[in-house]
């Protein structure tokens, strides 16, 4: 089957082998029909975390084509799906620290999205994969995943109705937290570098959205709509900069939520801004079954839109995909495969 494997940090398509549902004791073959790409398979290739022979993408939209499960799915089931399962019966399970199960890092889906077929075990299906509802184009259906880390992230803030939130950074995922944060009733603003970004997220609801020139500048302004600060200030730049600007834009006693991670990781909150200020600094990362389950529910609503967020690219043009991200040329990239 046709796939694109890395390779010295790019993707040529090859020929690979199909996996083979007679491999495994039940489960299901899914043909991709496409595949969002996440900024977390970039830092993978960046990194190197993701070396040669890698076949990346996990937010998956395909066909089940074969099946032997205990479940309801048939084959010709259009499906979105998550790519980890926890085990729910681990220290970090009964904390709900899902993304942290050993278990859940361990499952994947085989060998990755940017493949014509993927395997999915029976514990996928069971828990993570959903039938697509018709009215969502292939593109939109695919934000299952990312939309989950988004939702994961408020439950964990514990956001209660009628709370100021500042998302810093507007590229899809930021839209994402704003719209989330305002499923869940509460207020969101953004802030970015980029003009087109700041005029587009008020197009997809975010309350206002500033544009960062001078910080100093921007913080004054943003303190006439909120006059003491923001309750929660999400991070999903990436940028080491936005770390001191989360804290100056955070109000005493707020929270900071880490969403990204930053390219050299040196960048850091100080000791006396968390202690005299009551500050609470934490991390969500990845999302559990129940975040995945209020995801579809986001976005077969329609209380969530991300309709027009995603560029198509045919997988031939995964590497022209990957440099258009980086550009900021484009949002988001759906990888036809
Ligand atoms: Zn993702
Ligand atoms: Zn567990």
């Amino acid at each position: 089957m046709k796939a694109a494997v890395l390779y010295n940090s790019k993707f040529v398509i090859k020929d690979i082998p199909k996996p083979l549902l007679s491999d495994y004791e039940n489960g299901a073959i899914i043909k991709v029909i496409g595949c969002g790409l996440c900024g977390s398979d970039i830092v993978k290739i960046r990194t190197g975390k993701a070396g040669d022979g890698s076949v990346l993408g996990h937010e998956v939209i395909g066909e089940i084509v074969e099946i032997k499960s205990n479940t309801a799915f048939e084959v010709g089931d259009k499906v979105v799906l998550g790519h980890h399962v926890p085990c729910f019966n681990c220290v970090y399970c009964w904390g709900e620290n899902y993304s942290m199960c050993r278990h859940f890092k361990k499952t994947n889906i085989v060998p990755g999205g940017f493949a014509e077929y993927i395997f999915v075990s029976e514990e996928h299906l069971q828990n993570t994969v959903f039938k697509v509802n018709l009215c969502l184009s292939d593109a939109e259906a695919s934000f299952l995943e990312p939309l989950g880390c988004c939702v994961r992230a408020v439950k964990r803030a514990g956001i209660d109705n009628h709370t100021n939130n500042l998302i810093i950074g507007l590229g899809s995922i930021g839209i994402l937290m704003g719209q989330t944060v305002t499923a869940f009733g509460n207020k969101a603003y953004g802030c970015d570098l980029l003009y087109e970004r700041v005029s587009l997220s008020e197009d997809y609801g975010l309350e206002k959205s500033f544009q960062i020139k001078d910080e100093e500048e921007t913080l004054k302004e943003m303190k006439t709509y909120v006059p003491y600060g923001f309750d929660n200030v999400f991070l999903t730049a990436g940028a080491s900069k936005s770390l001191d600007f989360a804290v100056k834009a955070v109000r005493d006693g707020g929270k900071i939520i880490v969403f990204s991670s930053i390219k050299d990781n040196l960048a850091g909150f100080k000791n006396n801004d968390i202690y005299y200020r009551e500050l609470t600094v934490m991390g969500s990362y990845s999302p559990a079954p129940m975040d995945l389950e209020d995801s579809m529910e986001l976005l077969e609503s329609g209380k969530v839109c991300v309709e027009g967020i995603s560029q198509v690219y045919p997988i031939e043009k995964l590497n022209d995909a990957i440099n258009d991200t980086l550009s900021n040329k484009i949002m988001k990239a759906f990888i036809k495969i």
